[in-house]
């Protein structure tokens, strides 16, 4: 299939049942995630995948569960009460409201096999099919465990950093990731958020940092979101979603779109990256060069807080350059907010317009796009381009 025809999927990548320390069985975990219109979640017990069976049994018998027409004509909408499935337009690029969303309605709900790899030095999310798990994680050391992570990557595992910079010792043993950096190269993604309001917690701003350091080292990640997902529907609080670009919803597909760095985590707005006109994926490479972009922003899945944020979007490409733009350009850059680099690698940030071609030049290296809304806080989190 070209490249141009994926779709982004909304799924969540962590979650829990009573396998380990989650409040729901298997099949009522799948039973809220359809409410909430993920087109796939992974299963991520802490160290078991036993709860797969009842799930993959439970979401098989899914079909024809979305009977909610009001679904499919959420395009103008811009509130909704139906809050354990809704989709918040937020008055960007109304042709694209709910895209995402409308290509779920009819796919039912893929159930990724895998475990968090739960263990002293940070846990680790291994999205994996065999009958087995894909390394004892009991043997897990801080000296061995690339070994462990490059087995499991050969075996076909797709591992995801979770919560990276969550606390550790004493409060959460084991929640911070501690190992070796040099694991990173057998990593698929990276959860740059988790938990409930992932826009406005300090763990995922250093999560962000983390993130963009490895990118800058050259290591080659998916942003993702992980809810950790442990209790039954808590509408009070917001949470996020991660979208993967995929073929279809099957979970090797995508999997694949993890491989591939085609991912994003966002609040409430879904988007789609375009390059000199083109749709472009995330993750993939584009020539050094002066570039135009877009990002046509769409409704997304959300937690419908009480208000409804309608913001003004304002977004921020994350970028590594090679020497400073001159001021031909309608986008500025050479300077973070704060007036420097963020990173040791020199990480600049440029605004543009969310929704507008806006024009940069890039050189070899990375580039990402941020979404912040009205108060400051992000919205979107992508994976990033590579420029050759
Ligand atoms: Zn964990
Ligand atoms: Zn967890």
């Amino acid at each position: 299939m070209d490249k141009t025809e994926r779709k982004y999927f909304p799924a969540e990548l962590h979650c829990h049942t009573v396998h380990s320390d989650g409040a729901m069985t298997p099949a009522e975990l799948v039973e809220n995630a359809a409410k909430r219109g993920y087109a796939a979640i992974a299963l991520t017990d802490h160290n078991t995948s036993s709860a797969y069976a009842e799930a993959k049994a439970r979401a098989d018998r899914l079909a024809g569960f979305y009977t909610n027409s009001d679904l499919s004509a959420h395009g103008e909408r811009e509130t909704y009460t139906d809050r354990s499935a809704c989709i918040r337009m937020n008055g960007v690029s109304p042709a694209y409201a709910g895209k995402a969303r409308a290509e779920t309605e009819s796919a039912g709900l893929g159930v990724i096999r895998g475990v968090e790899w739960t263990t002293f030095f940070g846990h680790i999310l291994c999205l994996y099919d065999g009958a087995g798990e894909a390394a004892d994680w009991r043997k897990f050391k801080k000296e061995n465990f690339d070994g462990f992570a490059e087995a499991a990557r050969e075996k076909g595992a797709v591992l995801i950093a979770a919560h990276p910079r969550r606390l550790g010792t004493p409060v959460g043993t084991g929640c911070r990731f501690e190992y070796n950096e040099s694991c990173f190269k057998y990593f698929s993604a990276f959860e740059v958020w988790s938990q409930n309001e992932p826009n406005d917690s300090p763990a995922n701003r250093l999560a962000v940092k983390m993130y963009d350091g490895l990118l800058c080292k050259g290591y080659k990640l998916a942003a993702v979101y992980g809810y950790d997902w442990h209790k039954p529907l808590s509408d009070a609080k917001l949470f996020a979603n991660t979208y993967i670009g995929a073929e279809n919803a099957s979970p090797e597909a995508l999997k694949d779109g993890l491989r591939r760095g085609d991912a994003y985590a966002a609040l409430g707005i879904s988007a789609e990256l375009y390059a000199d006109g083109e749709r472009t994926p995330f993750g993939a490479e584009i020539e050094r060069g002066i570039r135009t972009f877009e990002l046509k922003i769409g409704g997304g899945l959300c937690p419908c807080p009480a208000e409804p944020r309608i913001f003004r979007a304002k977004g921020t490409a994350v970028c590594r350059m090679e020497k400073a733009s001159v001021g031909a350009y309608n986008a500025f850059y050479g300077a973070d907010k704060h007036g420097k680099p963020e990173t040791a690698c020199g990480v600049n940030a440029a605004d543009f317009k969310v929704g507008e071609k806006s024009v940069f030049e890039v050189q070899s290296g990375w580039l990402r796009f941020e979404i912040f809304g009205a108060d400051g806080k992000p919205l979107l989190s992508a994976s990033p381009i590579y420029v050759k």
